[in-house]
């Protein structure tokens, strides 16, 4: 995989992911190989947001934006969890059993990052409501202030920590991908280590 990254800090937290040193975080990704029959693939970074399209786009190169603000190790990992196929954790369609959604808190235009998904356009695979996956919300993003909450844990959740964690994949990340991509086996389109 290329990367081209428009400056410095960019191209060096892509790199960071995709090269990590063997002492750094213990949960990564490892450099994908390239689809049998194709070329290398180039990830192209922009300067503005932090997004990413959902999914492989074509055969072409797929750009990710990793904008200012953006270039740190979990961000990258985040957005590159978009790329591997996951939406974020709260648009789940069973995501009304585990947290409260703040509408009035939202900043307004922004209502459409919190819209849930439909049974049929979404397959968890299995896998439960991950409050720690690197793919979750925090209790303020899009909020429209200072101390407004835009989505919380139930209460009878028992969730205690903080949502929205982008340190590391957490294993419920790292299970849904190796099913997803039948790791394990042939690990033919991505790799994860996990010891
Ligand atoms: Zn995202």
């Amino acid at each position: 995989m290329e990367v081209d990254a428009k400056d410095d800090l960019s191209e060096k937290a892509l790199l960071e992911v995709l090269h990590p040193l063997p002492q750094e975080s213990p949960k990564h990704f490892a450099k994908p190989a390239p689809p049998r029959g194709a070329g290398p693939r180039r990830m192209i970074t922009k300067y503005f947001r932090c997004c990413s399209y959902v999914g492989r786009r074509g055969d072409g190169p797929q750009a990710i934006s990793i904008g200012k603000n953006c270039d740190k190790f979990g961000i990258v990992v985040h957005e590159l969890g978009h790329v591997v196929g996951f939406w974020h954790e709260h648009t789940r369609p069973d995501r009304e059993f585990f947290v409260d959604i703040f509408y009035k808190n939202i900043q307004p235009g922004q209502d459409y990052n919190f819209e849930k998904s439909k049974p049929d356009e979404v397959d968890s695979l299995g896998e439960s409501y991950d409050f720690a996956s690197i793919m979750h919300y925090a209790r303020d993003t899009f909020s429209r202030g200072n101390f407004h909450d835009t989505i919380l844990p139930k209460p009878n959740s028992g969730f205690r920590s903080e949502i929205g964690q982008r340190v590391q994949l957490s294993e419920g990340d790292i299970r849904q991908t190796k099913k997803l991509y039948k790791c394990g086996g042939n690990q033919e389109r991505l790799s994860i280590t996990d010891e």
